[in-house]
């Protein structure tokens, strides 16, 4: 069977990634967004080794690297100073790694710099796909009125995107019912750029720090401010008084940097759990966000649709005599690696996240302690940089 056209709906990390990919291996790529132009928006985040490999071999790490930060551990600790996460990439064993803290906009202005330079590539802004059919031999898709047919149609439209629900009876779809507001700032001048700071008060306040870009002797940094989703709902400008006074006594040393920040500089995020048993159905395939959520404490959101995109490349071929079972080639290779980020995120969250006195005393006299253990170092580590169950990217 010839696969020759490839429709992907939503340009964002994975689709675009997957866009330049699959047109180095000769297929045609429409690319549709719902987004009137280019939008290179969206927080800035952490991005694991697994991810930077990908950004390498598509030939856009050097651009991203001009102005992303190396960040070399993690420290989260409680108000009153006690520890409770100290990771530090130098402990994993091997070829020396880091993370990247980076802003999406980075990435993405490199990737569809990277996608624009191919001719088998076509990107159609302003196309908010309301449908796809599948049938034996074609995807239909229904965009602006107008049906267009594919051989193959990934679906990357992220978190929120109903385009999955018809197709994958079986996908969960459940909120946290906590999110964060977030914003960017100048790094205070007292935190180091190459880590990622987080401060918790029990489990219910949570604020993060992470270094995405350097400006000169200058970082931006992503600041993020953990919230109930019913909070983030009720919260309006004539409260953001008190917010952000609220924040700068949580972070006092950070006050001048928080200073200048208004309401309309934060942006509203709810984190949702998705899990697609098999996201792949004929010739639709869902990769990315849409497929599998987490909330991002974790930092792997980003580095996963990647590994998605290029495994689901290797695993495609032009004259698949048997897609069914390249496809399924394809799920074998990520599926264990993202059940047990889910896993980790379902059960890591409420501890950073909820309003329970007995997660707080788990996380702070139970996990803590038994986590510097070199054993569960190792195995925090590995987790953090993707590299527990990673099968095709090293
Ligand atoms: C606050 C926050 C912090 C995060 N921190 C991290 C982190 O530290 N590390 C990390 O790895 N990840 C992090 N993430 C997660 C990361 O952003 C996502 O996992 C990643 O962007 C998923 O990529 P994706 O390609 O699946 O979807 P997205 O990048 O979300 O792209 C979806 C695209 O689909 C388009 N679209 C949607 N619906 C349609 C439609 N019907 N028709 C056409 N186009 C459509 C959208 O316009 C968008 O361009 C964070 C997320 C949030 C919200």
């Amino acid at each position: 069977m010839e696969i020759k056209t490839i429709a992907i709906i939503g340009g964002g990390i994975g689709g675009l990634a997957s866009a330049v990919l699959l047109s180095r291996k000769g297929y045609q790529v429409t690319i549709y967004d719902k987004a009137k132009a280019p939008q290179p928006v969206g927080a800035g985040f952490l991005l694991q080794p697994p991810g930077q490999n990908i950004l390498s071999e598509l030939g856009v790490m050097d651009e991203i690297a001009k102005h992303a930060v190396p960040i070399l551990g993690l420290q989260s600790e409680t108000l009153s100073g006690r520890s409770i996460l100290n990771l530090k990439y130098d402990r994993l064993k091997g070829t020396p790694r880091n993370g990247l803290g980076v802003q999406r906009s980075t990435i993405y202005e490199a990737l569809l710099g990277e996608a624009s330079k191919s001719d088998l590539v076509k990107i159609v802004w302003d196309s908010n796909v309301e449908k796809c059919t599948t049938c034996d031999k074609k995807v239909s898709i229904v965009v602006n009125q107008a049906v267009h047919h594919y051989d193959l149609c990934l679906l990357s439209s992220g978190s929120n995107s109903p385009l999955a629900e018809e197709h994958f009876k079986r996908r969960i779809k459940k909120t946290y019912g906590w999110g964060c507001l977030w914003t960017t700032f100048e790094l205070p001048k007292n935190l180091s750029p190459n880590i990622l700071h987080q401060r918790c008060k029990n489990t219910s306040k949570m604020m993060g720090i992470l270094p995405v870009r350097r400006a000169g002797d200058k970082y931006e940094a992503a600041l993020y401010w953990s919230m109930k989703s019913s909070d983030i709902e009720k919260f309006e400008e004539h409260k953001f008084a008190v917010l952000k006074d609220e924040i700068m006594q949580f972070w006092p040393s950070a006050s001048s940097s928080l200073e200048p920040l208004s309401y309309s500089d934060f942006i509203a995020a709810n984190y949702n759990d998705i899990w697609t048993p098999k996201p792949f159905n004929n010739r639709l395939i869902a990769i990315g966000d849409i497929s599998h959520a987490t909330s991002p404490q974790l930092g792997q959101g980003c580095t996963m649709a990647l590994l998605d995109a290029w495994s689901l490349a290797a695993c495609i071929n032009k004259n698949d005599k048997d897609l069914t079972a390249s496809l399924e080639s394809w799920w074998n290779s990520r599926r264990t690696q993202l059940a047990y980020v889910r896993l980790l995120s379902r059960v890591l969250t409420p501890l950073f996240q909820s309003e329970s006195r007995m997660c707080e005393v788990f996380r702070d006299w139970i996990m803590a302690p038994v986590g510097r253990l070199p054993l569960f170092d190792n195995m925090q580590l590995k987790t953090l940089a993707s590299e527990v169950y990673l099968t095709n990217k090293d």
